[in-house]
């Protein structure tokens, strides 16, 4: 059974307690509802209206409201709607509502589900009704999120997929720009693979890509992003790096590859990669679409200069090799 079904423990959702936005205007109502909501492990986020609540909602990291049908400007059913044009894209975290109504008529609460509530719960209502409720939004939550997290992630290596790291690629180069600091763009190719795959079949190769993966994530910092670009195509992001520390941490993944050989079913096999990295201060005009493809052109020149090697280029392009 997952923790949260229990009674005293808090609700499953990471490592925080899942945020909860309260829409209410009565602040009794709203008090109380806060109170419980601490009680059973989440972390309550208070609005006294609707606009109020529509700016949490775009501010805080809200999956579950509950939304009073009755309040001052915007009421709930157009919040309701509101959230749903919002995250109306697939890829959107979903946000589930309960709408807390005085009402209990057929049509109000057709009205409700048709804005695009989840649940509802009527006023006066039983505070361990709503704490079951929130179990069961608790469990829609984390099963979305799960799906979220799946298609996010390449199925081989368990890496980001291509769509995800270049969307962390966009917010860290920007997130970047405004804070002043560098961000840090590493593609990878493994040299000669299409031969592994030739020579020992492709569930070697598959092997040395997940190895690889794998030697790679353990070369970088938890908190930089690792994404599978394409077939043998691997690209790192690394947020707040300094251009000088680049190079290091290029020929740091590449060494972690061909300094060890990489035991398969079948062989013991010697690979090596190729990187190609730049900093997003060295070019601070480009996108992170130009960065990328800064990073990729220097990639294909470590490839023409034999491979197993970096180049790192930072307006003038710089490059490493063994021996
Ligand atoms: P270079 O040294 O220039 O990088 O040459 P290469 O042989 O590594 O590059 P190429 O792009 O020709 O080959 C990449 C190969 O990766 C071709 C493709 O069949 C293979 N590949 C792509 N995805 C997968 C996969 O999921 N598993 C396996 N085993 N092979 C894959
Ligand atoms: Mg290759």
């Amino acid at each position: 059974m997952k923790p949260y079904k229990t009674n005293n423990q808090k609700p499953a959702f990471g490592n925080s307690s899942l945020q909860v936005l309260v829409a209410e205007d009565d602040s009794v109502t709203s008090r109380a509802i806060a109170s419980s909501l601490k009680e059973w492990g989440y972390d309550p986020v208070l609005a006294r209206n609707g606009n109020e609540a529509w700016q949490k909602i775009q501010t805080e990291n809200i999956h579950l409201a509950i939304i009073d049908w009755m309040m001052p400007g915007m009421n709930g059913v157009e919040l309701c709607q509101k959230i749903r044009e919002k995250t109306s894209d697939e890829e959107a975290h979903y946000t589930y509502i309960i709408l807390l109504t005085g009402r209990d008529e057929q049509r109000d609460i057709i009205q409700g589900f048709l804005a695009g509530a989840d649940d509802y719960v009527t006023k006066p209502f039983d505070f361990e009704e709503l704490k079951v409720r929130l179990l069961k939004a608790v469990r829609i939550i984390e099963r979305e999120e799960a799906r979220l997290r799946l298609a996010s992630i390449d199925f081989l290596t368990k890496l980001w997929n291509r769509k995800k790291i270049m969307q962390f690629c966009l917010e860290e180069v920007e997130r970047g720009r405004r804070d002043n600091h560098p961000t840090g763009l590493i593609m990878i190719d493994i040299d000669k693979f299409k031969k592994i795959n030739d020579t020992w079949g492709h569930l070697v190769g598959d092997e040395v890509l997940i190895e690889t993966a794998q030697r790679i994530t353990k070369s970088v910092r938890e908190y930089d992003k690792i994404g599978r670009y394409g077939g043998d195509e691997f690209l790192v992001i690394i947020p707040n790096c300094p251009p000088d520390i680049l190079p290091l941490i290029a020929r740091r993944i590449r060494l972690a590859i061909a300094e060890r050989p990489i035991g398969t079913k079948k062989k013991l096999l010697k690979v090596t990669i190729s990187c190609g990295g730049t900093s997003s201060l060295s070019f601070p005009h480009y996108s992170a679409i130009n960065l990328v493809q800064v990073a990729d052109e220097a990639l294909l020149h470590a490839k023409r200069k034999g491979g197993n090697r970096e180049v790192i280029v930072e307006g003038k392009e710089k490059e490493t090799k063994d021996k």
